[in-house]
Parts: structure tokens; sequence; C-alpha cells
């Protein structure tokens, strides 16, 4: 066992038995990933106010009128990556809270995470450098420009509700890269693809609603 698990371990709370049941009758069968859901301190990641509903099957506030998805929808998005994705080199775009980003850290080799709200980039980083992670690279910035050194990733997740794919992010993407991310169509729904030359391959869609992704950063 790593010393980031050993190290979550001691915070792990009983009360997310309930949310790993609610897992497992959805169909969520991924042995380590419903281990390391289960030890991951979820309550420290949402507003305290909130934090009595962190294990709950529902998205909640993060600050700065973010919210984190409902554990099944955040289950979902990893498992895709584990089934298409290489497990080296990803990229999220919208880091919030911190904890897509933990999961990320556990499966990948490495994991660049961008976020526009200083504050909220603040707080995750010294989260999640305190858990003992030290695969992640953190920035401050606007995830429609990519991230700054062009580094080709093996999967991208962007974790806010866009209508298109930035041009930015899908040039970074190697092909046969895997790409995820919430699309406002007609139906709002968050899609897998592969990327195969200049097209796109879709391999899994499920209706699911994100907060928007926005232009420009926050300097607050
Ligand atoms: N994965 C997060 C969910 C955060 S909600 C978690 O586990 O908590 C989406 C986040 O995307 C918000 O924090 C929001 O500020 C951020 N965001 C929105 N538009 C963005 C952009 N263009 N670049 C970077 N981050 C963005």
């Amino acid at each position: 066992m790593s010393t980031a698990l050993d190290e979550l371990l001691k915070r792990s709370q009983p009360r997310s038995s309930q949310m790993l049941e609610h897992l497992m009758g959805e169909g969520v069968e991924h042995a380590e990933l419903l281990e390391l859901m289960g030890r991951l301190p979820r309550h420290e990641f949402v507003e305290p106010a909130f934090s009595h509903l962190a294990y709950s099957p529902t998205p909640l506030p993060i600050g700065r009128s973010q919210t984190i998805s409902q554990p099944l929808t955040v289950a979902k998005m990893t498992l895709w990556l584990l089934t298409y994705a290489r497990l080296g080199r990803v990229l999220e775009v919208g880091t919030g809270s911190g904890y897509q980003t933990c999961l990320l850290a556990h499966f990948f080799n490495k994991v660049h995470t961008i976020e526009r709200q200083k504050s909220l980039y603040l707080q995750a980083q010294t989260r999640i450098r305190s858990m003992g992670f030290n695969n992640v690279e953190f920035l401050h910035g606007d995830g429609h420009l990519g991230w700054p050194q062009k580094v080709q990733m093996d999967a991208i997740i962007v974790t806010a509700m866009a209508s298109k794919v930035p041009v930015a992010l899908t040039d970074m993407l190697k092909e046969d890269g895997i790409l995820i991310m919430p699309i406002a169509d007609e139906v709002p729904s968050i899609g897998c693809w592969q990327r195969v030359g200049y097209k796109w391959k879709r391999l899994e869609s499920t209706p699911a609603q994100f907060v928007p992704l926005l232009e420009g950063k926050v300097d607050a």
C-alpha cells in the first residue's frame, strides 16, 4: 500500500460505506477505485456546512459557487479512464475541490490540473499535497488555453460543461488518447471519446449536469 493511501486510511470515515454500497449497487465493481473512494475523506473536500452530506448521492457546493459532482459521476468518469486510457500523463481542466484530482493522482503517473479560480486552486493544492500525492502539477489559469508546456497527454478530463471542445485541448491529446468532457447539447451529457487522427470515436456517454466552463481566470 502506498504512503499516500496509508495516510488517507487514517482519516477515512465509516460513513463512506453507504456511498460504496450505492456505487456497487449502480454497477461500479473496480475494487481499487472503490477502496480509494472509501478512504478519501470526501467531507474535507466540500463546503463545511455540507460535510454531513459528503457521502450522499448528490452534487455539493465546494465554494465560489462551484460544485463537486456526485460520487457516481466521479466514479464513472474515472472508470472510463481506467478502461480506455493509458495511465501515463493526464490533464484535468477544473481542479475545483481536488477530489477528482486525487483519484487521477492515484492511478496516473503524472497529473496536470488547471483551475481558473485562484482560491480554489490554492486550497486544492494545499489539500492534495498534505495527503501525500507528489505527482500533481497545479496551474491557476484558463483551461481553454491548455497546458503552457506543449506536452502530449494520454488523457484529458474536463469537469465543466461547454458546447464544444476547446481546440487547444484537442491539440494536446495524443493520437488514440482519451477525452472525457461534459457537452451542453439538447440533452446535456458527459461523453468519452478516443481521438483517431482528426476524428473522434465516441466510446461512452451518460446524461449529466455540470457547472459551465468559463473564459479567463479569476484572481480571488
Ligand atoms: N473536478 C472538480 C469539480 C469542480 S467543478 C472536483 O472534483 O471538485 C468545475 C471547476 O471548473 C470549477 O472549480 C470551476 O472554477 C472550474 N473551471 C471552469 N471553467 C474553467 C476554465 N476555463 N479553466 C479552468 N477551470 C475552470
